[in-house]
C-alpha cells in the first residue's frame, strides 16, 4: 500500500512520529517542512541581505548573529540588528510555526513522563512493530505516556504507541558543576552556575572566578569584567603562562589555567604553576550542562542510555543521534558548541529521511561498534586537545558533521555544500569580530 505522510510516500503504513519536547526549536518543525525544503532552500543565503554585527551581545541578546541562526527556509524578516534578543527569538520561532501552519500539530501544555520500548517477543508478542523498520530488522514500537496539564491544575494522562521518537527535551537546563578540591571546607564566597548569570553589574567591585572558558565562561567574563574589580577566566585551553607563571592579562581580566583546588586560607589554586592564588568573591561554574532524560528508567523503559550525571555522555548512539539497537529513536541537539538551528534542522530532516529509506547499518552489532567510536569520538585523555567528557562537542567537526547528515538526508549538493561553507565561514568572521571587541 501506498500510504502518503507528511514528509513523502512510503510503501508502508503511516507511521506515528512524536517529537518529545514542548516548544522546542527544531523537531516538529523538521518533520513536517521536509517535502518543502529542497525548493525552499533555493532562498539565497540571509548574510547576502543583512548588516552584520550592528550590535554586539549582551546578557539579554542572543551571542550569534540572527542570520546564521535562521532556518534556510525562513529568514528572518526584523529587525535591523544582529544579535537580537530571546523574545525576538521566539517571535521568530512562532512566525514560522505560523507560515507553515504547524500549530495543529503541537501540543503544548504536555509532559512526557515515561517512555518505554515495547516488546515485540514474549509475553507482548502481539505488539506491532514499528512500520519504519527496515526489511532485515524489526524495530520495536514506543509507547510514551504523558499528562497534560487541566486549566482546574488537575492533569489528565494519555498513553499511546508510535513508529518513531524524536527525543527533543532541550540539554541545558541540568547545570553540570564538577568536583572541586577543597570547595565544601575552605571556600566562604558565592557559588553560582551560569545558568543563574543575569546582571553582570551585581558583580561591582568584586573578584569573580569563571571556571570554565568555553561560550559561557568567556561571554560571562567579558561582561562582568566592565564591572568587577578583578576577572579569573580559568580553563584547560587558556594561553600558555610565561616563564614566571604569570597568565595572560587583559584590562583586569586574567586568562589563567585549570582550577584545581580552594586551598586552606580560602584561596584558589590554578594548574601549571601558575603564580597568581587569588581569594575570590565569587566562583561562577561555566561548566555546561549535564544530560538528563527523567522519562527514560533503566528498569522500565526496555532501553538501554547511558548519560550519567558528570559523563556529558549519551550512549549508544549513532552519528551522535540514534539510537543504537532502536533507531526508531533519535536524540536532537546532542552536539554542542555548534551552530545550532541549522545543524539540528539537518539532524530531524536526516531522521526523517532515513526511516524511510535506512541506508545506515542494519544490523545491531554493526551499529554497537559505530556507537562505540562515535562515543569515544572526544577521545580517550587529550586526544587531538579534546577531554573525553567531549563526546558532543563538535566545534570545528561541526561542517563535516553538517555533510554527513545532509548526505544522510539525501540533501547533500552543491547548494547544500554552499550553505555549509557558508555557514563555516560566518561563523569564523563571527568569532573574530567578538575576539576583537574583546581587545578594544
Ligand atoms: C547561555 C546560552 C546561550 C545560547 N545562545 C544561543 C544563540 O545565541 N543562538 C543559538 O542559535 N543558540 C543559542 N543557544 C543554544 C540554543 O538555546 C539551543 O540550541 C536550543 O534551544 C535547542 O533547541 P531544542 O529545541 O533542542 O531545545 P529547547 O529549546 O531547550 O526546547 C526543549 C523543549 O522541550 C520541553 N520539554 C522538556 N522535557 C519535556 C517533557 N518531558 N515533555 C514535554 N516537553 C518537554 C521543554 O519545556 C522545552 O520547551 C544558547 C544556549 C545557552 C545555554
Amino acid at each position: 500500500m501506498l500510504a502518503r505522510v507528511g514528509f513523502g510516500t512510503i510503501k508502508r503504513p503511516p507511521p506515528t512520529v512524536p517529537c518529545t519536547g514542548d516548544c522546542g526549536t527544531h523537531s516538529k518543525f523538521a518533520l513536517l517542512r521536509n517535502t518543502r525544503q529542497t525548493a525552499l532552500r533555493k532562498h539565497s543565503h540571509p548574510l547576502a541581505r543583512s548588516n552584520l554585527f550592528v550590535s554586539p551581545p549582551s546578557p539579554n541578546r542572543t551571542n550569534l548573529p540572527k542570520e546564521i541562526m535562521a532556518f534556510p527556509e525562513f529568514p528572518w524578516k526584523g529587525p535591523s540588528q544582529s544579535f537580537v534578543t530571546h523574545a525576538q527569538v521566539l517571535d521568530y520561532l512562532y512566525d514560522y510555526q505560523q507560515h507553515f501552519d504547524l500549530q495543529k500539530y503541537i501540543h503544548t501544555g504536555c509532559t512526557v513522563q515515561h517512555l518505554k520500548v515495547l516488546t515485540t517477543t514474549g509475553d507482548n508478542a502481539d505488539q506491532p512493530v514499528s512500520c519504519l523498520s527496515p526489511e532485515t530488522e524489526h524495530w520495536p514500537r514506543i509507547r510514551l505516556d504523558w499528562t497534560i496539564a487541566e486549566s482546574d491544575g488537575t492533569a489528565a494522562s494519555v498513553s499511546r504507541e508510535f513508529d518513531a521518537v524524536c527525543v527533543c527535551n532541550g540539554h541545558y537546563g541540568v547545570p553540570a558543576v564538577p568536583e572541586l578540591d577543597g570547595l565544601k571546607e575552605h571556600y566562604k564566597g558565592r557559588l553560582m552556575h551560569s545558568i543563574a548569570y543575569d546582571d553582570p553589574a551585581v558583580f561591582a567591585g568584586q573578584k569573580v572566578l569563571c571556571i570554565g572558558g568555553r561560550a559561557s565562561g568567556s561571554d560571562l567574563a567579558r561582561e562582568i569584567a566592565v564591572h568587577a574589580d578583578a576577572v579569573y577566566l580559568s580553563d584547560s585551553v587558556a594561553p600558555p603562562m610565561d616563564e614566571t607563571g604569570t597568565p595572560v592579562t587583559k584590562y583586569n581580566v586574567a586568562w589563567v589555567p585549570k582550577t584545581t583546588a580552594v586551598l586552606a586560607d580560602g584561596s584558589v589554586q590554578f594548574d601549571l604553576g601558575c603564580n597568581m592564588n587569588p581569594v575570590v568573591d565569587v566562583i561562577v561554574f561555566c561548566t555546561g550542562y549535564d544530560y538528563s532524560f527523567p522519562f527514560i528508567d533503566e528498569e522500565t523503559s526496555n532501553i538501554s542510555l547511558d548519560f550519567a550525571t558528570g559523563s556529558r555522555r549519551v550512549q549508544p548512539v549513532l552519528e551522535q543521534f540514534w539510537h543504537a539497537v532502536n533507531p526508531n529513536i533519535c536524540f536532537a541537539g546532542l552536539p554542542h558548541s555548534v551552530l545550532p538551528f541549522p545543524l539540528f534542522e539537518l539532524q530531524m530532516t536526516a531522521a526523517v529521511r532515513q526511516w524511510q529509506d535506512w541506508t545506515l547499518p542494519t544490523d545491531k552489532a554493526s551499529r554497537m561498534v559505530m556507537a562505540a567510536k562515535d562515543a569515544a569520538s572526544g577521545g580517550e585523555g587529550m586526544v587531538n586537545g579534546r577531554m573525553p567528557q567531549d563526546t558532543h562537542f563538535l566545534g570545528p567537526a561541526q561542517w563535516d558533521y553538517c555533510r554527513r547528515m545532509a548526505e544522510y538526508a539525501g540533501t547533500y549538493d552543491d547548494e547544500m555544500e554552499n550553505y555549509i561553507a557558508t555557514n563555516k565561514v560566518s561563523c569564523r568572521c563571527v568569532a573574530a569580530v567578538l575576539l576583537l571587541l574583546c581587545c578594544l
